[in-house]
């Protein structure tokens, strides 16, 4: 069915990119699951889907990698003829946690190449196949949804490397929206705040207590389906005049107070 939208959703195997894939599922898109190492993972989202009636497909490949993002475009064009929205969800922290006075130039490589080169040069062959396909009839919007992290503004001086890649993706999103404003392509960022997930797993502890004290004025962990309705809201056209916007799905983390 060529109508139906496509969705391609990076590190779409686990955690918060899981749940961005079945709600894109749920709400009608053919969707790529891509992921790095963990075949079977992508696996059970592909079945998943499948089993609730839905369409999608797994594809491996690093995003830090050109090779990898390129067969990642090439193969959903292949298989479904068409691009309508690209989620960056593929990110790593940083790799031993380690003050910023001992960090290490191997974990920013790859923080960078994941978090950062990756979403950059996967928007740009995911917008020239956009534009592509707008020209030629095949769909008439599309949407890329980056998402970033309160830490793109909240310091912690033993993540620096994710920190600012995460600051980075603000810019990005500015970038890519202004681009493509008048292209009938909307930029988006969605901003997580404190969510359950693999990647927050080893700090659970410190997070059970800082939400109970008050870190964040809605008193509980982020899920991961907080953050899918998000991108639901955005894919369903909600936001026609709006681009660049951030969304803060952060239990109102970002509100200062006195
Ligand atoms: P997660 O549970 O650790 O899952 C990470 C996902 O990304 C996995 O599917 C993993 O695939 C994939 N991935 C990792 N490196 C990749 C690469 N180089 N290329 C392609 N896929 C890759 O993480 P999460 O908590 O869901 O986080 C998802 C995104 O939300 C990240 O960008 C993160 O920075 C952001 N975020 C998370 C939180 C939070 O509290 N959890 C808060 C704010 C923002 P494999 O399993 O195959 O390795």
């Amino acid at each position: 069915m060529d109508n139906q939208r496509v969705a391609i959703v990076t590190g779409g195997s686990r955690g918060i990119g899981r749940a961005i894939a079945e709600e894109l599922a749920s709400a009608g898109f053919r969707t790529v699951v891509n992921y790095a190492t963990r075949p079977d993972a992508a696996e059970s989202v592909v079945e998943s889907i499948s089993s609730a009636g839905g369409v999608a497909v797994s594809v491996g490949g690093d995003v830090g990698q050109a090779e990898d993002r390129q067969r990642l475009v090439d193969t959903t064009l292949e298989k479904f003829g068409r691009i309508d929205v690209l989620v960056n969800n593929a990110g790593i922290t940083s790799q031993g946690r380690n003050d910023l006075l001992q960090a290490t130039e191997a974990s920013w490589d790859l923080v960078f190449d994941t978090n950062l080169k990756g979403p950059f040069f996967l928007s740009q062959r995911v917008a020239q196949a956009m534009l592509d396909l707008i020209s030629r009839g095949k769909i008439t919007t599309g949407q890329l949804i980056n998402i970033s992290s309160i830490s793109a503004y909240a310091v912690s001086t033993n993540r620096a490397d994710y920190c600012m890649t995460k600051a980075a993706l603000e810019m990005m999103t500015q970038l890519f929206a202004t681009r493509l404003a008048n292209e009938n392509i909307g930029v988006f960022e969605i901003c997580p705040g404190i969510i359950e997930s693999d990647m927050t797993a080893p700090v659970r502890e410190k997070y059970d207590q800082r939400i109970a004290q008050g870190l964040t004025p809605i008193r509980r962990w982020g899920r991961t389906e907080d953050v899918a309705r998000a991108v639901r809201a955005i894919v369903d056209g909600y936001f026609p005049f709006s681009t660049g916007e951030r969304f803060n799905i952060d239990g109102g983390f970002h509100i200062r107070s006195l």
